[in-house]
Formats: C-alpha cells, sequence, structure tokens
C-alpha cells in the first residue's frame, strides 16, 4: 500500500527491528547511504532539539536500511539509537526514495507504571463505572487508563457499566479482526449486562515497535486498540444504554434492590421478571371463592363461618365491608341483601379481570397487534383496583409496561436494518455522501467487504485514530475528521 488520501498515510511498527553497527562512523554511516541506494537522506528539522551526533548517524543509517521497504511510504517506528537509547522516529520516503527521519521523542511511550496495580484499577473504576478483570500489570493499566482519558466527557456515557477484561489471547476471525482485542455485547430489548471489551497479550506486543500520535501526546499502538473497541462501544451506545435501564426497570419492578450499581443481571433475573404473574387464576380465584364460601358458611351456620368473617375483614376492600354484613345478617334483612349484592359484585370484578388476563395470555401466545398492550394497560388502569384485585391490576400493568418498553426499543433501534445500529448507518451514509472510501486501514476494508457491507469496523477505526492522531484522520479524508470535530458520531436518528 502506498500513501494516497484512502488511508491514514503511516504503517505503525511494521518494519524489522534491527541493531546498529558498532562503532556508528560517519565513514559507517556514509557507507551504507551508497550501498542503500537512497538518493537523500535527511533530517526533519522539525524534530526534537538536541539531537546528539551518534542520534543523527543512527538516524541516517536507519533510512538507507529502512529504504527498500518501498517508495512512497511512511513508518512510524521505535528504533534504537545508540546510547541514548531508543527513539519514535517517522521514516518517510517520497517516490524518489529520497527519504525523511523525524525524531519525534525518546523512548517507549507510557512504558513506566504510573502507580500500583490496586490504586490504577481504583481510579479507572471510580472514574468511569467501569469492572476491571483478570491479570492487568501496573504498566497494562497505565495505558488502559491513559486511553480512557482520551474518551470526550459527551461519551463517557458509552463506557459506563462495561466489563474490561484481560485475557492472554482471542479467537481469530475469518478477517484476522479479534485477535488484540473485542467488544461483545446485545443487541436486544433486554441485557444482561452493557458489554465487555476484552484485550489480549497480543494488544501489547507492539509497544515497544510503534506508536501514534505527535509532539507530546504519542501513544503506544495498545491504547489506540483499545479506543477501538471503545468506538465499538460508542456506536452501540443508545441501544445497550436503553436495552440496560428496560432491564433495570424490568427486573426491579419484580424485585427491588436486586440491581446493584450497573450489574450484571442474571438471566434468570429478566426470564422471571417478564412472566405474567397469576395466570393460572389460582391467586385470583382465592379472593372469589373467599367471598362466595364466606356468604354461604354463615347462611348455613357452619362451624367455619367465623373463620372466613375474620379472613374477609384482613383481606381489605369490599370483602372488609361483606365481613362487617356477613357478621349481621342472620338478625338484619339489609345486611342480608347487602352481603348478597357485595358477594355478586366481587364475582363480577373476578369476571372483569379474569377477562384481562385471558386477553393477556392471547397477547403471550402472539395473536396480537402492538396497540394491544396499551389498549390492555389502559383498562386495567380504569378498573376500580381496590384491594383485594390491586396487586392483580399492578401485575398486569407492570407487564404491559415491559411489553411496551421492548416495543419502543424495538422501533426506535431496529426501525431501519436488523443488527445495524442508527450510528453506524448514519456513519455510512455520510462517508457515502462525501466520497470517503473505506480504506482508511486496511482492516477497515476488509471487514467492510467481508461483512455485509457494515461499516462498523470503519467507525471503530476511524474512532481511534480520531483520539491518538486526528492528523491521520485527516490525511484520509478531511470530512471524516470534520465528522467526529462536530459529534456527528454521536447522532442515531
Ligand atoms: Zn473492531
Amino acid at each position: 500500500m502506498h500513501i494516497s488520501k484512502y488511508n491514514v498515510g503511516y504503517e505503525t511498527g511494521a518494519l524489522p527491528q534491527v541493531n546498529l553497527p558498532s562503532p556508528l562512523t560517519a565513514e559507517v554511516v556514509k557507507t551504507k547511504v551508497v550501498s542503500s541506494g537512497i538518493l537523500r537522506a535527511e533530517i526533519d528539522p522539525n524534530s526534537v532539539h538536541d539531537i546528539a551526533e551518534q542520534e543523527q548517524h543512527a538516524l541516517v543509517w536507519l533510512l538507507a536500511e529502512y529504504s527498500r521497504y518501498g517508495a512512497g511510504k511512511t513508518y512510524r517506528q521505535i528504533v534504537p539509537l545508540g546510547a541514548s537509547g531508543v527513539g519514535q522516529v517517522v521514516f518517510r520516503y517520497d517516490k524518489e526514495r529520497n527519504g525523511t527521519a523525524t525524531l519525534v521523542g525518546r523512548g517507549v511511550p507510557l512504558s513506566t507504571a504510573e502507580a500500583g496495580i490496586g490504586q490504577l484499577q481504583q481510579d479507572i473504576t471510580q472514574k468511569y463505572a467501569v469492572t476491571i478483570t483478570g491479570n492487568w500489570s501496573a504498566v497494562e493499566l497505565t495505558k488502559l487508563r491513559r486511553a480512557l482519558s482520551l474518551v470526550p466527557d459527551a461519551d463517557l456515557d458509552a463506557v459506563r457499566g462495561l466489563e474490561i477484561a484481560r485475557v492472554d489471547s482471542l479467537q481469530t476471525t475469518v478477517h484476522n479482526g479479534y485477535v488484540l482485542a473485542v467488544f461483545e455485547y446485545g443487541l436486544a430489548p433486554h441485557i444482561t449486562s452493557l458489554g465487555k471489551i476484552s484485550v489480549a497479550n497480543k494488544a501489547f506486543e507492539g509497544d515497544d515497535k510503534g506508536f501514534h500520535g505527535s509532539g507530546a501526546q504519542v501513544y503506544p499502538p495498545s491504547v489506540r486498540t483499545i479506543l477501538h473497541e471503545v468506538g465499538h462501544a460508542v456506536e452501540s451506545a443508545p441501544p445497550r444504554i436503553d436495552a440496560w435501564n428496560n432491564t433495570k426497570l424490568t427486573v426491579e419492578g419484580r424485585q427491588p434492590g436486586t440491581v446493584k450499581g450497573y450489574g450484571p443481571i442474571s438471566q434468570a433475573l429478566i426470564d422471571d421478571a417478564i412472566q405474567l404473574r397469576y395466570q393460572n387464576f389460582v391467586e385470583i380465584g382465592k379472593v372469589q371463592s373467599l367471598a362466595v364460601n364466606a356468604y354461604n358458611a354463615v347462611q348455613q351456620n357452619s362451624p367455619q363461618a367465623a373463620g372466613l368473617i375474620s379472613e374477609c375483614e384482613k383481606a381489605g376492600g369490599k370483602l372488609t365491608t361483606l365481613a362487617e354484613h356477613l357478621k349481621k345478617m342472620k338478625k338484619e334483612a339489609a345486611s342480608a341483601s347487602a352481603a348478597s349484592d357485595l358477594v355478586d359484585a366481587v364475582s363480577a370484578e373476578y369476571q372483569a379481570l379474569t377477562r384481562l388476563y385471558n386477553w393477556g395470555k392471547k397477547l403471550i401466545v402472539g395473536e396480537f397487534k402492538t396497540h394491544e398492550y396499551a389498549d390492555l394497560k389502559r383498562e386495567a388502569q380504569a378498573m376500580p383496583a381496590d384491594t383485594p384485585w390491586r396487586p392483580f391490576y399492578e401485575e398486569l400493568i407492570r407487564w404491559c409496561d415491559i411489553k411496551l418498553r421492548r416495543i419502543t426499543w424495538n422501533e426506535t433501534h431496529t426501525g431501519r436494518e436488523q443488527n445495524r445500529t442508527g450510528r453506524e448507518q448514519n456513519f455510512v451514509h455520510y462517508a457515502n455522501a462525501n466520497s470517503i472510501d473505506v480504506e482508511l486501514t486496511n482492516y477497515s476494508k476488509s471487514y467492510w467487504s467481508t461483512v455485509d457491507k457494515y461499516g462498523r469496523e470503519f467507525y471503530a477505526e476511524a474512532y481511534s485514530y480520531w483520539l491518538v492522531h486526528p492528523d491521520a484522520l485527516k490525511a484520509h479524508h478531511s470530512a471524516l475528521l470534520g465528522y467526529f470535530l462536530k459529534g456527528s458520531h454521536r447522532d442515531n436518528s
């Protein structure tokens, strides 16, 4: 690949590592330049100041050494500079193989831990509300913290609640994409967690070979890899966060206090919470049976009468009133007729309630239209939901609300194309409208062609470069940088 408007314009850590000759004299360098056939080898005046003579020799020798890898290319490489250690160097070759080396900085970026493991974990989990799992070293956590510090505040809601796991290795996929890191999440109206970023050993293996950024803002490749996964989290944030809020409301509505912080929530809790209770009418039927049985027991002077009356008293509402009349009904005709009317009223309410539950049961097996949940909820709300019926009506309303939130989620997030988020579709639309080629990186292109022209890897690649090296995005297409600078990557509709 050569530099064109269709890529970030450089390769990171792609050159083989070499040892400098010793001693590295001006004569040795001159011989190297001649034998390499390079026409011009220059040190960029925009390099760091105070370049030592040994460093100059090293840079020119390396320009000659690496010139064989192709005209028209740019490499960002960590290379040996002699006694001063290693440096971050940009090697540029024009089409005639004239070479320029820019010494950006010395040392390997972020190669020393900024604090202990415990302190870093605490900092990160508190600031970003994430969970950190697996065996992270202090240096790796330093890189993770730096990566997250680059995420704009407006995107931090996408990071909240994520698990960030350190794993040894990851499965290779068809386009060789998930070897370094991966973001996994559910795209459904109910989810057990907000998602998980896994980072493998390989993500850190290139950190002593290449770098991103410029000047004081230089980052190891792993920082970009992590931000690529954060890019996926940002792209999928609206459906994930809505689904999470749905799930939390659903589970808390059934079992208050079970959802701690950002989860995770067990599938069993979700499965339990989305059920419509009382469908078999056992509990609902008990209320009506109590009224009828108590009335009959008094009528027949049964020894059970006193106990049933006291149960009616405890049940509340109409049943409490019924109990008062039952006590007097043998002596007072007015109470006898009132008790009989109340038993009829309770039976009528039982019929009304079971009608609504039968309606709900029909909706469960799928004989419904979307608006029916709203209709059923409205009818349940309109019922005289005093005790002892209230829990049954509340259950119907709770259950309809869950269904209505699921419908809203589906309408909001899968309205256009299944399994594609609004942010991703907007991004692809914008890229097409502005003739921004998908080949920002080899990866964004290969994923695009392998997986049904989905732009999610393109989005994640662009997002990561925006944060570690915005000029790289601009090198690809200025409109691409503009998209992120304007915050258009957060547009969901
Ligand atoms: Zn990806």
